[in-house]
């Protein structure tokens, strides 16, 4: 039986439990000796569906409990990920023969939970050493390079061709594991997409997979919000599903109340407002107006940079914008700016965040001015800069953050209420009574009481669950009905006869209606109906 624990996109953490045997997934299968795992392969690879389905069906693995997919390595980068598409289940999916040390995040990341070390060994004794990423031939070698339990630094020449082959079996498995280690544990810390954007730049054919893999299949398993840190260093980072989620959400979300808008750069430190750079301006300029931030590859209107990927991203700073990071970015700053209706721009922007602006304005009838006059924060700019937002009325900021973040991550409004807190640990509380507050970690809301039961009478970002006791865990197996839309890292409420709460999804909502085990749900706190 699958324990599905933990989802980011396709990847996975769970644990496999046999009779005698439990396995932490993802695992590697070895077959030096016998493999952990009694597994049907079927008789035929899945490339034959390819070829003809009818056969395919009669020969293909039984599949009762692990899905199997077979014969990886001669289909194409879109016919791979068709397989991983359909053999996609609640089951743990078993992918045969295929891994090798630079391969094995990517088919973790399109959602394989277990692979082998079969083209690890067929490699071994075709002369191929794994050295980290690379395969080198083991016959350049005087001494193994590695003193693993099996090379222990031996000299070549002392040893028969069969044991440099059985011996290179075993190190090529060795660095395999750690590899597969290496995967649970980003997998475990969300970070599992980083590492895979860096991976495939060693081989284009798999910088291809990525790439595809973005723009195909369902991204129901996808998390809004992330504990970890987005990373913009690849051309496929703008491609990420957290990207063009949040870009998507706030514009629709976006709701500016002031005819003029502050366009600003962004900093290294995030949130953006507690950089030296934004605290000094507004240190010296009193800002109430509507402010939109620049970066790459975000467009971060100010009351969304609390909310993931905003809150918690690097990109490379160099000071050169390529032509098409400025065309994505201004597209999206030309979008903001018009859902706005703003009657002004004033673009406190120089070198490159200047361009993308004068592309983003190109033949819109709006008026802009440029307040930098030497440095974004040398004294004329900040002169300049005061006369064109002085005299507008205040706006409470931290009330526009709480609108909007509601409104992104779960459609509600709910106003009167106070804000207090240090920026950017900041909640909202009606009387003494806390509504809800900044999730720093995941740049998203937690929420209380008031907003659960909004969400119930809704019956959004719900839960309803069997009456039966639980303390910190809600397994899928007492799910009775989720939202299709929850997303794994969702903050959702769920309730039953007795108890109504508010929890972390660790999978999509159909996910939870579908499973027989693992967990669905991690409780926050629970009260009574
Ligand atoms: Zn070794």
């Amino acid at each position: 039986m699958f324990y599905p624990e933990k989802r980011d996109g396709y990847s996975r953490i769970g644990k496999i439990k046999t009779e005698n045997l439990v396995l932490n997934t993802p695992t590697l299968l070895e077959f030096n000796g016998k493999p952990e795992l009694e597994v049907d392969f079927g008789r035929a690879p899945y490339a034959l569906r390819f070829i003809s389905e009818t056969l395919y069906e009669r020969l293909k693995p039984a599949e009762k409990e692990i899905s199997v997919l077979t014969g990886l390595n001669v289909l194409s980068p879109r016919q791979i990920l068709q397989a991983f598409e359909e053999k996609r289940s609640t089951k743990p999916l078993y992918v045969v023969a295929a891994a090798t040390t630079s391969n094995v995040a990517l088919l973790f990341y399109l959602g394989a939970d277990i692979v082998d070390n079969i083209l690890a060994i067929a490699k071994a004794y075709s002369g191929i050493y794994f050295v980290g990423d690379m395969e080198m031939d083991v016959f350049k070698f005087k001494k193994f390079p590695c003193s693993c339990q099996f090379c222990k630094g031996q000299s070549l020449s002392e040893l028969s061709r069969d044991e440099i082959y059985e011996i290179t079996a075993g190190h090529n498995t060795e660095m395999l594991k750690l590899e597969v280690e290496k995967c649970r544990y980003l997998i475990e810390r969300e970070e599992l997409r980083n590492y895979v954007e860096a991976k495939v730049k060693l081989h284009p054919e798999m910088t291809s997979l990525l790439r595809l893999a973005d723009s195909f299949g369902d991204k129901s398993y996808f998390p809004r919000f992330k504990k970890s840190r987005c990373y913009f260093s690849a051309v496929e980072s703008a491609n990420r599903f957290e990207v063009s989620y949040f870009l998507n959400r706030a514009l629709e979300c976006y709701r500016p109340v002031t005819d003029v808008v502050l366009l600003l750069p962004c900093t290294a430190r995030k949130p953006y407002l507690t950089s030296r750079t934004h605290r000094y301006l507004r240190s010296r300029v009193r800002i109430n107006v509507n402010e939109i931030i620049i970066s790459s590859p975000l467009v971060v209107p100010r009351e969304l940079e609390l909310t993931y990927p905003a809150i918690n991203y690097d990109t490379p700073v160099t000071g050169h914008w390529s032509e098409d990071e400025i065309a994505f970015v201004a597209s999206w700053l030309r979008k903001f700016v018009e859902k706005g209706g703003f009657g002004k721009v004033v673009a406190h922007v120089e070198g490159g965040y200047r361009r993308v602006v004068e592309k983003a304005l190109e033949n819109l009838q709006i008026e802009v001015v440029y307040t930098v006059e030497d440095d974004i924060l040398g004294e004329r700019s900040i002169e300049r800069l005061k006369e064109e937002v002085a005299g507008l009325k205040r706006f409470d900021l931290y009330e526009r953050i709480f609108d909007h973040m509601l409104r992104h991550q779960f459609g509600v409004e709910y106003r009167n209420c106070r804000y207090s807190g240090r920026y950017p640990e900041i909640e909202m509380l009606r009387g003494r009574e806390r509504v809800a507050r900044i999730d720093v970690r995941y740049g998203m809301l937690d929420i209380y009481e008031r907003i659960a039961r909004i969400l119930i009478d809704k019956n959004i970002y719900t839960v309803k669950i069997a009456d039966f006791d639980f303390t910190n865990t809600i397994f899928a197996a007492g799910v009775i009905e989720a939202d299709e839309n929850i997303r794994p890292n969702d903050v959702v409420v769920f309730a039953n006869n007795s108890i109504l709460g508010v929890g972390i999804a660790a999978m999509s909502g159909r996910e939870m209606m579908k499973s027989e085990k693992g967990i669905a749900v991690r409780v926050r706190r629970k009260y009574p109906v």
